[in-house]
């Protein structure tokens, strides 16, 4: 992704190289995107049709999370927006309104999203700002894998050199510890500039070499493990990922066209990786294609993700475990932070310190949105449950919380990935119940403010009823014909 965004943003001005080790490989996860992806593609010149066939993608409208806040409780986080599109008023205010007055709708009856993804139906989001289709949004399920192959193919297109090769030697400048070139056991050897550290979680150069500190969220994100199988589709693939709470983590379902995408994320200290295994091929839709593959982690980021002349993008800057699908996000938005710092050959400390700074607001608001799924739950009586609801939490969560249960409002801050969007739907999800509205909606009479929410609910069930499925949508982009043919 790094590789492809210079080789685009900044052409041939400067030469971009591109080591990766066949040996080594990828780490072969990551199948869910939240909405932010598409201006990514955007700005890599994807072809819309062309990228879905490669990288065998299904539409992602939401998460569906299940037995989260409770057991036998689901709720679904939604990329799109609640209401309708005409409102002056603060719409989730209206039904926090409504509730306090005798109405028994969740707030999931207000999302066309939600409503379109339950009923298995898709529709890109209408430019008509009048449309109530304009309220929808969406991003990807794919194979991590084949959008990275996909994505070579166009830097190298643009003149990417790609080496391949396991770095194996590592030269600094004897007095300003900047890194000046790169050895590969191919014998390669690569002088540069700019290093940019997309090792994963080796953080070969910035944990490696420069000693760039890791700091660690384990115990707000006591899941250290994961297991991944894929299995064969047993039916339609749902327009969107499901995320099903266990005893000791939780499993993800993501359909692609040609296979589903599983996976038990866990805390090893709550249960062993055998019974995890266990639990996870006794809960699969399908037949398994392979065994289940194990990966280590730890939540957190480096303290310092750009150091000298290296910037750490990706797994080597930091880890947050993936139950709202942001790591991929999280690469794109460093990528655009260093196109906007792009630094010159000096590589200034003070843009370093911007980027670390605007990164790490931004890995801490995602920590906290994803910290509120697992404290805020009841009635699971297992350790890890337990353990999770009693933990200290970040003290920007708890004031986001306190603001919701004071007055309906989420306050958030600058670089925030989630908007009021997705903290109302976890909030909610969660069980936390607003205690007030904005009174500017005393303006309306009680009459007014039913009807106007009668009125939304008919409006989106009437639009989702007549919308096509997803599968249909699927159907006809592999039917399609290939980019370049009449
Ligand atoms: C269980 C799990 C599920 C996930 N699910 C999602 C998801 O649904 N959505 C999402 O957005 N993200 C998800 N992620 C995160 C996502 O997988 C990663 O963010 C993404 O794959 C990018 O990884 P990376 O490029 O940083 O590291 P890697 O994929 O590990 O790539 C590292 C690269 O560095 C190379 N390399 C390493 N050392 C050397 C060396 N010495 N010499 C030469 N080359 C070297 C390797 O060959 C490889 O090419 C998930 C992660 C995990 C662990």
């Amino acid at each position: 992704m790094t590789a492809s965004a210079l080789s685009k943003a900044i052409g041939p001005r400067v030469q971009t190289f591109l080591i990766e080790s066949d040996e080594i490989g990828t780490i072969g996860v990551g199948e869910a995107t939240i909405p932010t992806i598409h201006w990514f593609n955007q700005l890599t010149g994807l072809n819309h049709n062309e990228f879905m066939r490669e990288t065998k993608a299904t539409y992602k409208l939401g998460i569906e999370f299940e037995n989260w806040a409770r057991p036998g409780h689901v709720y679904l986080h939604p990329f799109g927006r609640y209401g309708d599109t005409n409102d002056s008023l603060p719409f989730h205010h209206r039904w926090i309104r409504a509730r306090q007055e005798g109405l028994d709708d969740g707030i999931e009856q207000y999302s066309l999203t939600t409503l379109v993804a339950r009923a298995g139906k898709f529709a890109f989001p209408a430019s008509d700002p009048n449309s109530p289709l304009a309220t929808l949004g969406y991003a990807f399920h794919f194979d991590a894998s084949l959008y990275a192959r996909y994505l070579r193919k166009h830097s190298e297109a643009r003149g990417v050199r790609r080496f391949e090769g396991k770095v194996i030697k590592i030269d600094q400048h004897p007095e300003t510890g900047f890194v000046t070139s790169l050895r590969t056991d191919k014998g390669d050897q690569l002088d540069a500039d700019l290093f940019i550290d997309c090792s994963g979680l080796r953080g070969v150069l910035i944990g490696g070499v420069l000693g760039s500190a890791f700091e660690d969220w384990s115990h707000w994100l006591p899941c250290d493990r994961a297991l991944a199988v894929p299995t064969e589709r047993t039916g339609p693939p749902v327009p969107y990922t499901r995320s099903e709470a266990l005893a000791a983590g939780w499993q993800w379902r993501i359909p692609l066209q040609h296979r589903n995408g599983n996976g038990y994320v866990y805390s090893s200290k709550f249960i062993s990786d055998d019974e995890a295994a266990s639990v996870l091929l006794n809960n699969l839709d399908g037949k398994p294609l392979a065994d289940p593959r194990p990966i280590r982690f730890t939540a957190g980021r480096r303290k310092r993700s750009w150091d000298k002349n290296v910037v750490a993008i990706g797994l080597s800057g930091g880890f947050l475990e993936p139950l709202e699908s942001t790591s991929i996000h999280l690469i794109q938005s460093a990528i655009a932070k260093l196109l906007s710092l792009f630094p010159t050959r000096q590589c200034d400390p003070y843009t370093a310190e911007q980027f670390n700074r605007v990164l790490s607001q931004e890995f801490e608001a995602v920590r906290d949105f994803l910290v509120l799924h697992y404290h805020s739950t009841t009635g699971k009586n297992e350790p890890m449950w337990e353990y999770c609801r009693s933990m200290p939490l970040p003290e920007a969560l708890v004031y986001k919380e306190e603001h919701f249960k004071r007055s309906g409002r989420i306050v958030l801050a600058p670089e925030e990935l989630f908007k009021d969007g997705s903290w109302l739907a976890v909030l909610t999800g969660q069980g936390h119940i607003p205690g007030d509205y904005n009174p500017l909606l005393d303006s309306v009479s009680s009459k007014d403010n039913f009807v106007y929410l009668r009125r939304t609910k008919d409006l989106l069930r009437a639009t989702c009823q007549r919308l096509p499925s997803h599968e249909s949508h699927i159907r006809a982009i592999t039917e399609a014909p290939p980019v370049g043919v009449a």
